[in-house]
């Protein structure tokens, strides 16, 4: 199995990442391209990007697939994408029968989060464990759950979006137009939200020395470990919520393990004592203590690594029929 190797593809909002990933997960040449504004020139640049990493097989790899990952409304049977930053507009884009026109490979398109809870599950923190559910928690929240070793994809193929679970009832706006979902208060971009109010009410906090569009998730994930109170309460808060959402993800399933990936998983020690705290409180009493929260262990390389994953997963099960 280790000649077989799949191309893992990851459009992210500003950059196209590419990567050969061998059968046993390991990256073996990995490539971002700057993404250019226009939808057509975007998919000039998937198109050539694979052209570039097909020209790095050896003749003794067996390529299996293309796997694709991305934000957005993700039709995974029908192949097609919309409103996906830059690949967006209104129109589902054809992106599986153009790429096929070019090349013949297997591929397999899946949400960016969805992917990453399959490279978790291969790979990573899942390893080994039949039973998972992976957050992704970035500029905005997304999931993937894994049953019984293989994803659950719910019947519209929308399951895992925990980033719209309501956690305070008519709460704050989300990006959805609903109230009150966990991404309007534990995403990156809630949190800088957060800080800006409290420096608008004259808080102190190592945040003040920064313009305010230089604020973001990573600076305070940084300063609340470092003993900032503002950075740490905010960090405090985002665990808290996503704890809650875990506590209602274990009462529903049962399962021994979440993995928390992404951008805030950088919160440290801060982030992850005030999920543990959080999810034990809410979580079924006789529930505490059968599961544990990990951060996700790909890192960087969760968008390509979670793309390839989608081929040796699904590779089998997948085909292009509704
Ligand atoms: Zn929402």
């Amino acid at each position: 199995m280790d000649n077989q190797i799949a191309i893992g593809l990851d459009i992210g909002g500003t950059f196209i990442k590419t990567a050969l990933v061998r059968g046993d997960g390991h990256v073996l040449h990995k490539k971002s391209i700057p993404i250019k504004t226009t939808s057509s020139h975007i998919i000039d640049q998937i198109l050539l990007s694979i052209s570039l990493l097909l020209k790095e097989i050896k003749v003794d790899q067996e390529l299996i697939g293309i796997g694709m990952g991305a934000p957005g409304n993700v039709n995974r049977l029908k192949g097609t994408i919309q409103g996906a930053y830059n690949l967006s507009g209104l129109e589902d884009q054809a992106i599986v029968e153009i790429i096929q026109k070019k090349h013949s490979y297997p591929i397999f398109i899946d949400n960016d989060a969805t992917n990453a809870a399959k490279g978790e599950f291969l790979f990573g923190a899942g390893k080994n464990c039949q039973h998972m559910v992976a957050l992704t928690i970035g500029t905005g929240i997304g999931g993937g759950i894994i049953l019984n070793g293989q994803v659950f994809h719910g019947i519209t193929d929308y399951a895992g979006e925990i980033g719209h679970m309501t956690v305070v009832p008519n709460g704050r706006l989300c990006s959805c137009g609903n109230y009150g979902c966990l991404e309007a208060y534990s995403s990156a971009s809630a949190m800088v939200d957060q800080a800006r109010q409290a420096l608008r009410r004259r808080e102190t906090s190592q945040l003040e020395t920064l313009k305010a569009d230089e604020i973001n998730g990573e600076k305070i994930c940084y300063w609340a470990n470092e003993g900032d109170s503002l950075c740490e309460s905010i960090v405090q808060d985002v665990g808290h919520f996503i704890g809650l959402a875990i506590a209602n993800i274990i009462n529903l399933l049962n399962i021994p393990l979440v993995v928390v990936g992404g951008g805030v998983s950088a919160g440290g020690k801060v982030l992850f004592q005030s999920i543990d705290e959080s999810a034990n409180k809410h979580v079924l009493p006789r529930l505490r203590g059968t599961f544990r929260v990990e951060k996700a262990l790909l890192g960087n390389d969760a968008g390509v690594i979670g793309s390839a994953s989608a081929v040796f997963m699904e590779g089998l099960e997948h085909t292009h029929t509704l």
